[in-house]
């Protein structure tokens, strides 16, 4: 069975799918997008993505392409074609095709959508939270508006390749001030000698994650204290547990830091709890 993606009203043959070359978002980087995991052929918080992806296009001033009813049926659609049990779906919103100019079109010009939809090796994944994962630290260099989920990852791309080449899974940002803001990919999480969660305030600096959403709520049910605080490399190194959170990682150990290991090098009970807890709170739809 080929895989299928969604472009612009039309489910295309995988290999096949293409935007126009003065699409915008090919050019300027100038888009949106959204990652939802796939659990059970189910999509797993789907109305917070949405909220998110609604608040991305506006702070750039790229309109809705369709309501939000009709997204939802293209994504399930895309979901169902690709057969996905397990994995996630890709959903990428750009300003639309123009000539080459800086300026937004005038006339106003149609948003480009696309959808893809991966299965992924729940096992490998189970696999690797049992086993933890290293991470490197690189300075933060990105631009202001990391809140926004663009398209435009170059920083997060150079990052994340370099913890590749190191052996890493993921690169965490270190600020100016010497405090970690969160990964290429990831929001980043210690766990602190006195049992509290710590993560960075999502108000500035950070993607404000779906799944650091949700595991406050995660948190809450399994009566442990949440700080809103960052933290540095060193206050990493010292925690009992330190572990990311994602859509396609949901709450992973981070059992090293720059070859150093936390927490004796394997991963803690917290992040454990966390992560089998973590569906039963998520929103699965029916
Ligand atoms: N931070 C960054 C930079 C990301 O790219 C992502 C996900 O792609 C996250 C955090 C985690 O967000 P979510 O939990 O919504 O997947």
């Amino acid at each position: 069975m080929s895989r299928v993606a969604y472009v612009n009203g039309l489910y295309v043959v995988h290999a096949d799918a293409g935007v126009h070359v003065e699409d915008r978002g090919y050019q300027f980087g100038d888009g949106v997008y959204e990652v939802c995991e796939v659990r059970a052929g189910r999509m797993v918080d789907e109305r917070r993505h949405m909220e998110r992806l609604v608040r991305s296009l506006r702070e750039l001033r790229i309109r809705l392409p369709m309501p939000l009813h009709a997204l939802g049926v293209v994504l399930r659609e895309t979901v169902r074609r690709n057969r996905v049990r397990d994995g996630f779906v890709y959903l990428q919103v750009t300003r639309g095709v123009a000539r080459r100019d800086h300026y937004f079109p005038v006339p106003e010009v149609p948003p480009s959508v696309v959808v893809t939809a991966r299965r992924v090796d729940a096992a490998k994944n189970e696999a690797l939270a049992i086993e933890g994962v290293a991470v490197i630290t690189v300075p933060e260099n990105r631009w202001d508006r990391v809140d926004i989920k663009t398209v435009g990852l170059l920083p997060n791309v150079l990052a994340k390749q370099a913890a590749r080449e190191a052996g890493a899974r993921e690169a965490w940002f270190v600020d100016a001030d010497g405090h970690v803001t969160e990964g290429g990919s990831t929001n980043a999480w210690i766990v602190t000698q006195d049992g509290v969660l710590r993560t960075r305030p999502a108000e500035h600096g950070i993607l404000r994650g779906i799944t650091r959403t949700v595991m406050f709520e995660v948190a809450e049910q399994l009566q442990l204290r949440i700080e809103e605080r960052a933290f540095t490399v060193a206050e990493a190194l010292a925690a009992r547990e330190a572990f990311l959170s994602s859509a396609t990682t949901i709450a992973m150990p981070v059992v090293r830091i720059d070859g150093q290991p936390i927490g004796g090098g394997s991963p803690g009970p917290v992040v454990r709890k966390l992560r089998e807890l973590f569906h039963s709170v998520a929103e699965i739809a029916r």
